[in-house]
């Protein structure tokens, strides 16, 4: 099959399209899947220049995302047949362990990313265990269908800030959530869900145009990071309250910011750090104003088949930056650093 192929860690310049062995079905209890479209994430760029602790075996297959037709089915699959439009769960677990026999996937002790531990979706095909797939949904009219692109580029994100706001921040209607960097997938999709739970939306970018867009999203108070002090004018929002819910993943960068623009109570929920791990925080600040600050990481089985059931109600549609054919996904990967970038990359197979 043909496949954007990894030859080495390093940068865009150890990719290149070329022919790998088709990956054949590993047990009774996994799907082949024919790939139409694949979603990039930084999670990808991340994988190329190398994640400590991860040895890969080359040439490697990035991309987490993707969607396709069913080609082939192991003798247990039973919820998906050849010919059926599906997407997938990027989070691959053990399904035995404690966590996973208690339904909490992306606890598993032996959980994967696709593209990041195993080989992923720049191909024409792959291999995704049955629990993780999910039959493309059917929008109401006069919504369009769902394209191959599109739901593509709804898995990780989605997931990830559906459980992030609902699962762990039990984020609620009414209450005011702060949302950092909203031309990033997470940050985006994020602000779909806390508009509809029915929260009150602050987001901030350092781009006004960015922040333009997201106001047509639905954001209610949109603030530059750039040229403004967030917390401040969170506080000064909130009549000196602060928010009620912060989402991070940012970092080193925001770290302080989130935390002096949280009120008494509040909980800030995280997935990531991209300008870096190493956050101070008082602790005499956190007890005194109770805060809570949780972790999360991808989502579990029910979590996706709740999205993919909104999906299916017409909600959170994913938005769309570009697309690349597969001969040119390199590019594509570059283009995920572009400072322009609102919403998903997604490459055509
Ligand atoms: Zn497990």
């Amino acid at each position: 099959m043909k496949a954007l192929l990894m030859r080495a860690h390093g940068d865009l310049s150890t990719l290149a399209v070329g022919e790998t062995p088709s990956p054949t079905l590993p047990d009774s209890r996994h799907a082949l899947v024919r790939l139409k479209a694949a979603a990039l994430n930084h999670l990808d760029l991340w994988t190329l220049a190398g994640v400590p602790g991860i040895s890969l075996k080359f040439p490697h297959i990035l991309g987490g995302d993707g969607a396709g037709i069913v080609e082939e089915v192991g003798s247990d699959v039973r919820s998906v047949k050849p010919g059926d439009c599906v997407m997938f769960n990027p989070g691959i677990s053990c399904y035995r362990c404690e966590y996973c026999l208690a339904g909490d996937h992306s606890l598993c002790v032996d959980y994967r990313l696709l593209g990041e531990h195993v080989p992923g979706t720049l191909a024409e095909f792959i291999a995704i265990p049955e629990p993780n797939l999910a039959l493309i949904p059917r929008p109401p009219a006069p919504q369009p269908e769902i394209s191959w692109t599109e739901a593509a580029a709804f898995s990780l994100v989605t997931l990830t800030a559906w459980r992030m706001l609902v699962t762990r921040a039990r984020l609620r209607p009414g209450e005011v959530v702060l949302i950092w960097g909203v031309g990033g997938g997470v940050s985006l999709v994020a602000l779909k869900i806390a508009k509809l739970i029915g929260a009150f939306a602050i987001v901030t970018s350092g781009s006004d145009d960015k922040l333009a867009k997201a106001r047509e999203i639905g954001a209610d108070v949109t603030l530059n990071h750039a040229t403004g002090d967030v917390a401040k004018e969170v506080r000064q929002l909130t009549n000196r309250r602060g928010a009620d819910v912060v989402v991070e993943n940012v970092g080193e960068a925001t770290w302080e910011q989130s935390l002096r623009a949280l009120g008494r109570g509040g909980r800030v929920v995280t997935c990531g750090g991209t300008t870096g791990h190493n956050l101070i925080t008082d602790v005499r600040r956190l007890f005194w104003h109770q805060w809570t600050i949780m972790g999360s990481t991808m989502g579990n089985h029910l979590e996706y088949q709740e999205i993919v059931r909104l999906l299916g109600q017409g909600e959170l549609r994913p938005t769309v930056h570009a697309t690349f054919p597969l001969e040119r996904a390199a590019a594509a990967l570059e283009e995920l650093k572009s400072a322009h970038r609102f919403g998903k990359i997604v490459v055509q197979i």
